[in-house]
């Protein structure tokens, strides 16, 4: 799905693009060379690499697989895209750690104590090949993708800055989403105060597509909805969060309604 001149939207649970248990997965046109902001679970990965084709571009060009955070939702595609492609896999480097080493990742065994992958789904660990540092420029072709370090959802988690014919788009992760809302989740290695410390980084930068891991994207006025979270997160009480209204897509009955 054509999102912009420069951007595709090749995988999603919600856009039903791709697996149910998939992120939103977008691919960005650099001309010589292509990147895949996240890959999804993995079980989508055919599909993602088909939605690629189906919009106009050979997948072997894809030069970046770049990752926004270490939950396996956002990269556990990436190995099987990888040796598709021969494309490098890139995450910040304080994730390096938690995607080679899947059983150090607390979300995969609360997931699988609550029944939340389909039968039969082994995750395998990833070997990036490089590390995002935080504040680094990205060549992808005549493109420059910013890398924002923004702990908050985790502590590796970072949002890709593009211009795309004169209006930014932010690739956010789970950071942050339409209205606002957070990703905060009852989990190691999410933080509240890291979110009051870290989001600010993100204001004042004339965002107009706001393009989130998951749920809606917005392609005007993005950055009213990063202000907002900086307005709620200056106050007491509990921000709004993404995941509490959304609760339904991680439950098994979702999976059941998909035929998974
Ligand atoms: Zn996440």
């Amino acid at each position: 799905m054509k999102i912009s001149p420069r951007i595709h939207l090749v995988g999603s649970e919600q856009f039903g693009l791709s697996h149910p248990l998939d992120c939103n997965c977008y691919l960005i046109d650099g001309g010589s060379a292509l990147a895949l902001v996240d890959t999804g679970l993995g079980l989508g990965a055919g599909d993602i690499l088909g939605n690629i084709a189906a919009q106009g571009f050979d997948p072997r060009r894809l030069t970046h697989i770049l990752i926004t955070h270490s939950h396996i939702g956002h990269w556990g595609g990436a190995n099987l895209i990888r040796e598709q492609t021969g494309a490098e896999v890139w995450i910040h480097e304080a994730g390096l750690q938690a995607i080679s080493d899947i059983e150090s990742d607390p979300a995969i065994s609360i997931n699988r104590k609550f029944g939340r992958y389909p039968a039969g789904f082994e995750p395998s660990p990833c070997r990036p090949d490089r590390a995002l540092t935080s504040g680094q420029c990205l060549e992808v072709g005549d493109l420059a993708v910013r890398v924002i370090h923004t702990m908050g959802h985790t502590r590796d988690s970072v949002c890709f800055l593009i211009e795309d014919g004169g209006r930014r788009a932010l690739f956010t992760g789970d950071v942050v989403f339409y209205a606002g809302k957070l990703g905060l989740l009852n989990l190691d290695g999410c933080s509240l105060s890291d979110y009051r410390r870290e989001f600010p980084k993100l204001a004042g930068l004339n965002i107009d597509m706001l393009l989130p891991g998951h749920g809606v994207f917005v392609l005007r006025r993005g950055q009213r909805h990063i202000e907002r979270a900086i307005h709620k997160l200056s106050d007491f009480v509990m921000p709004e969060t993404f995941f509490e209204d959304n609760e339904f897509v991680w439950a098994r009955d979702y999976l059941h309604l998909m035929g998974e």
